[in-house]
């Protein structure tokens, strides 16, 4: 059912992929301020997130060698992984992304971290940003 409010696009959350938690996790916690949300692991990745505001920075540290952001830190090094939006209408944007010829991962959406529906749409046809859309 959807919701009579409409929330609109806006960042849910950055993947950021690391080596390996410690490396970083005090700079954002300690040094930058932003308070740790436990977050589970997913994807084959352990998850630190971080409150910014209403967004989520989150630490993506490769647990599976054959992990997608094993793969990423391995061909590209650490650093911004994909950014994700929060969408009222998941479906709805999937349409209008393949209507407008964007390469969809996902051509249905599947079940997130905390048994949210997200898509991926591939950075080939992003100007070279993984997007992940996630419904509120
Ligand atoms: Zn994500």
């Amino acid at each position: 059912m959807n919701s009579p409010v409409r929330r609109g696009t806006r960042i849910a959350h950055l993947g950021v992929a690391v080596r390996a938690l410690p490396d970083v996790l005090p700079l954002y916690r300690d040094v930058l301020g932003l308070p740790e949300v436990p977050l589970d692991d997913a994807d084959g990745s352990r998850i630190a997130g971080l409150a910014a505001g209403d967004s989520l920075v989150e630490l993506l540290e490769p647990a599976a060698a054959d992990s997608p952001i094993a793969k990423f830190v391995e061909k590209r090094g650490p650093g911004i992984h994909h950014i994700c939006f929060y969408v009222d209408d998941l479906d709805g944007t999937l349409a209008k992304a393949k209507a407008a010829g964007v390469t969809l991962i996902d051509e249905v959406p599947r079940l997130g971290a905390e048994g949210k529906r997200i898509a991926f749409l591939h950075p080939k046809s992003t100007g070279g940003v993984l997007i992940e859309l996630c419904e509120y």
